[in-house]
């Protein structure tokens, strides 16, 4: 089959489908896509949400929760002590097929009916503020996570132990304000680190011990400044240094944005893999348009966020782990297989359309079922009666479409709409990486969830903070502190914060001035900081070399870019 070209139905614009794409559909029997990659990862994305946290009543027993679901939302939100205990059952909400009504509209019908979990993290100990924060232990508002011990204030992070503000980063300890970085110990302020060991302000460097404010090193100790020092030299000077300063920092972070204006860029960021685009990429094959991939990824596309062996996978992300082959899931994997169109599906095989189940197979259409087979809508059937109506329905859908106020078509093989999502856009991960404004999400149907009042009243004013982390006494944890953006920002700023007990302990044993603002201003700061997931094609800057890529370096932007042929003869 030949490369064909197709409007989207959502933004009108025209995309390609791949000929090999065309195989992939029909291996898993699913219609080519009426959505182009961005418009189909914006919309899985409105699904989602991380770190939007609210109080709100425990629908059973009328206690206070801590909820991804604001209260003005009439949805049925349960602890989730409660919720993967036996007091309640899954199958008493079930629901006979109707061919009256479109699929979609059904089952956002039964959805609203459904028991949540009030956070989604399972075999999370000690971690109640933490969502899709799988095995978890005495974590503090962390998001997106897997195996993580004492971490606060993070999102997307993979075996992780004692660290602070961290934006993808696996197998790291004691680090600190970091993004991208792997397999690293002691690291503070850095970003795209690798294997770096007691380093501070280190960009693109790997194999690093004792190194501050550098860019592209390799296997080097005691440099600073780009400059050799000896053991003693070093040491000297570090001490030198004011680091537990906060205008000191700040001072250093204006320094490290100007030595990354200087640095060699190289044009995407992929490690130990071979024929593959887009962005940290760790151990991947013939895998394309994928980004933050660590550990393992073989044949797929359009993918984000995965860890460990994802194989066949398109449309995928964020958090998708051991899965081989799915098609529009995220938060799903775990040991599973040929999962379609699903959110927060572990160990399951052959789930499609489904939410939040476990140890399952063939099912469609489900939601918080655990250990169970065959069941459409949490009805159980036989296996004969399961494929039987399973054929069924994939035809109605097809013969009475969903339509939304856009009049977008929502047929077999497309996610759920946009506008049918439990969240408003604003609270979700499509806003951090498709950010909009309010009209323009109003325009398309959606809701937007206005910033809450707080009322909180700031006990401490951000210029009275000590400047630095020395002078700052113990009573620091009873503080309200006031966030300096004071609510002015498009952060989501919570307008106030306050210091935790650990938090402290952290602060003063590794030097580290305390924040000036809230964890939603850092986390989107962080945000900024990376490359955005898209590609364009681009030439090497290098004079004289004319080799082309695709490369997440937008062409307007201001960085040194370089193809891998002529960064590998400046940076090794
Ligand atoms: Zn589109
Ligand atoms: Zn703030
Ligand atoms: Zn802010
Ligand atoms: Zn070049």
């Amino acid at each position: 089959m030949k490369n064909e070209i197709r409007q989207c139905q959502n933004c009108k614009k025209d995309f390609i489908i791949e000929s090999d794409d065309f195989s992939f559909y029909e291996k898993i029997k699913v219609p080519p896509p009426t959505f182009c990659i961005e418009c189909k990862a914006q919309r899985r994305l409105t699904y989602r949400n991380t770190h939007s946290l609210y109080r709100r009543k425990d629908s059973f027993t009328g206690e206070n929760l801590i909820s991804i679901y604001s209260p003005d939302k009439d949805l049925v939100v349960i602890d989730q002590k409660d919720w993967w205990g036996d007091s309640w059952d899954p199958f008493d909400y079930g629901y006979d097929y109707d061919f009256s009504i479109p699929f979609f509209k059904q089952w956002a019908d039964f959805r609203d009916k459904f028991p949540f979990q009030s956070m989604s993290n399972s075999k999370a100990t000690n971690s109640d503020y933490c969502n899709v924060a799988e095995e978890s232990f005495d974590s503090y508002l962390v998001s997106a996570s897997w195996k993580i011990e004492r971490v606060l204030y993070s999102d997307g992070v993979s075996s992780v132990k004692d660290s602070m503000d961290l934006h993808v980063v696996h197998r790291t300890e004691f680090s600190y304000d970091d993004v991208v970085c792997t397999d690293s110990y002691q690291l503070f302020y850095s970003e795209i680190a690798i294997s770096c060991v007691n380093s501070y302000f280190l960009y693109d460097c790997r194999g690093c011990t004792d190194c501050f404010m550098s860019s592209n090193l390799r296997n080097k100790s005691y440099v600073m400044y780009g400059e050799q020092l000896s053991k003693e030299e070093y040491n000297n000077k570090l001490k030198e240094m004011d680091l537990g300063s906060y205008n000191y920092i700040q001072e250093k972070k204006k320094e490290f944005e100007t030595m990354k204006l200087k640095c060699i860029h190289r044009f995407s960021n992929i490690i130990n893999s071979y024929d593959v685009s887009g962005n940290n990429i760790d151990h991947a094959k013939n895998c394309h348009n994928c980004y933050d991939i660590s550990d393992g990824m073989e044949d797929c596309k359009n993918v984000f966020w995965s860890v460990k062996n994802v194989r066949d996978v398109f449309d995928s992300g964020p958090g998708v782990g051991m899965l081989q082959l799915g098609y529009e899931c995220f938060d799903t994997g775990a040991g599973g297989g040929h999962l379609l169109f699903d959110s927060v599906v572990y160990y399951a095989e052959n789930v499609e359309y489904s939410f939040n189940c476990y140890n399952s197979s063939d099912l469609f259409a489900c939601i918080g079922l655990r250990s169970k087979k065959h069941c459409i809508l949490n009805r159980q059937y036989s296996k004969e009666q399961y494929f039987e109506l399973r054929e069924k329905i994939i035809k109605h859908m097809n013969e009475m479409p969903y339509i939304d106020k856009k009049g977008i078509v929502y047929k077999y093989g497309e996610f759920f709409p946009a506008e049918l999502s439990p969240f408003s856009y604003n609270e979700t991960v499509a806003q951090d990486l498709f950010p909009l404004e309010k009209e323009d999400v109003l325009k398309m149907g959606l809701l937007w969830k206005e910033d809450e009042i707080r009322n909180y009243v700031p006990t401490l004013l951000t210029k009275d903070l000590p400047d630095n982390i020395g002078d700052v006494s113990n009573e620091i944890i009873n503080e309200v502190i006031e966030c300096e953006h004071q609510g002015k920002c498009k952060d989501r700023c919570s307008t106030a914060f306050k210091i935790t007990q650990e938090e402290l302990i952290f602060y003063r044993r590794f030097s580290i001035p305390l924040p000036r603002i809230c964890y939603g201003c850092r986390h989107y700061g962080r945000l900024r900081k990376r490359n955005p997931m898209k590609l364009w094609n681009r030439k090497c800057m290098n004079e004289g070399c004319t080799n082309e890529f695709e490369t997440s370096y937008a062409p307007e932007r201001p960085e040194i870019v370089y193809c891998e042929k002529c960064y590998q003869q400046e940076v090794i």
